[in-house]
């Protein structure tokens, strides 16, 4: 079918109107007019090739929520007409340890990116939610419940699921004292989350100005990082730190506000590696861990929580015409807090 989208041509270049088709629905498949398409900082990080070589021209956008126009012949799962979200990956072996326990995002063999990746076919380059329509495996795409505001929906799909699913692995609850560091778009969607599981909740951030805001999402504390001096009267204070952080970060100051057993998970992705004192680490048998977006079925999980707790991000919806501006307010940590694109614009 074709698409109308916006790609990149390489890592210097803007991006700009770009056609282009997806295949025919085969009988697993559901294909989607496109709503809204969030802009995570990843996309930035590979149209950019901050990552490494990237596949030019790329369609980044792996935030997508969309309303079914088609189903395949074998399709169970969705109906035309429904709202459903798609996310970081659209495809996986299936049949791996990872894959078999509904971890499709850590498949042993890899999982298929929505974008900047081949699918697994070998050939075919994913082309991402920056486009007004979509084609995926029922399987990996999810229900989105109803009542739910649909622009707020779309970082869900990974800006969402990346707080979600560390917030559970690592048991945030009440009596928790969590931190997230960073509040963009992932750390925002991290506050909502630690909140509504009970956990008391400090935003470590570069930005005083986001204190009120932090504090509107339900954020027990707010710690300018601007001065050292704050993080060093907190140390081994903390259960468990979340650093979203898209930029290079000391980590050292973070792991000494663990307190014996905590752990410091690594979200944001950098280029480069990051530097860390042992003595630091086993002082408090603290853990360095990390954790990268999440499953079909606890992505499922957290719509529905979200559905329940009425929990949705905070967005700036923006026409396609404004993405290389977006781009460069994300880059500055100046959005509020994270911009989605009405794809009626392609
Ligand atoms: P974002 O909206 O740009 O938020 C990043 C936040 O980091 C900013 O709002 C800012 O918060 C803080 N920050 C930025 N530059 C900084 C600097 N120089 N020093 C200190 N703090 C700084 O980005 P995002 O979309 O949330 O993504 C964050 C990172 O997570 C990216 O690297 C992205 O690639 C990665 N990511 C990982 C996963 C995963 O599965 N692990 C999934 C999606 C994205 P303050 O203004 O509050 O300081
Ligand atoms: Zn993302
Ligand atoms: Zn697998």
């Amino acid at each position: 079918m074709k698409v109308k989208g916006y790609a990149v041509e390489s890592a210097k270049a803007k991006l700009k109107p770009y056609e282009f088709t997806r295949r025919e629905l085969l009988p697993n498949d559901v294909a989607l007019d496109i709503l809204f398409a969030g802009i995570c900082h990843s996309d930035i990080h590979q149209a950019r090739e901050e990552w490494g070589a990237a596949i030019f021209p790329m369609v980044p956008g792996h935030e997508i929520v969309g309303r079914v126009t088609a189903v395949g012949s074998n399709v169970s799962k969705f109906k035309v007409g429904e709202i459903i979200g798609v996310g970081v990956f659209i495809d996986s072996c299936r049949s791996c340890t990872s894959c078999s326990a509904g971890l499709e995002q850590y498949c042993v063999e890899g999982m298929t990116g929505t974008y900047n990746t081949l699918e697994r076919d070998g050939v075919t380059v994913a082309m991402g939610g920056y486009s007004d329509k979509f084609v995926i495996n029922e399987k990996y795409a999810v229900h989105v419940p109803e009542k739910l505001d649909l622009p707020g929906v779309a970082p869900l799909m990974c800006a969402g699921i990346t707080l979600y699913s560390p917030l559970k692995n690592w048991k945030a609850a009440p009596g928790k004292k969590i931190g997230i560091i960073g509040l963009g778009g992932l750390g925002h969607m991290g506050v909502k989350f630690a909140v509504a599981m009970g956990a008391e909740t400090t935003v470590f951030s570069h930005s005083p100005e986001k204190e009120a805001d932090a504090k509107r999402m339900g954020a027990h504390h707010f710690v300018s990082t601007k001065e050292i001096k704050n993080l060093q009267s907190l140390e081994k204070k903390f259960d468990l730190l979340l650093n979203t952080v898209s930029a290079d970060l000391d980590l050292e100051p973070y792991l000494q506000m663990l307190k014996l057993d905590g752990t410091l998970v690594v979200i944001g992705l950098p280029g480069k590696p990051y530097s860390i004192n042992a003595g630091t680490l086993l002082g408090q048998r603290r853990s360095l861990a990390g954790s990268m977006i999440g499953g079909i079925a606890q992505l499922q999980e957290m719509l529905n929580f979200c559905g329940e707790k009425n929990i949705t991000s905070d967005v700036e919806v923006i026409d396609a015409t404004y993405i290389n501006q977006a781009y460069d307010r994300t880059v500055a940590s100046d959005v509020k807090y994270r911009f989605v694109i009405d794809a009626k614009s392609f």
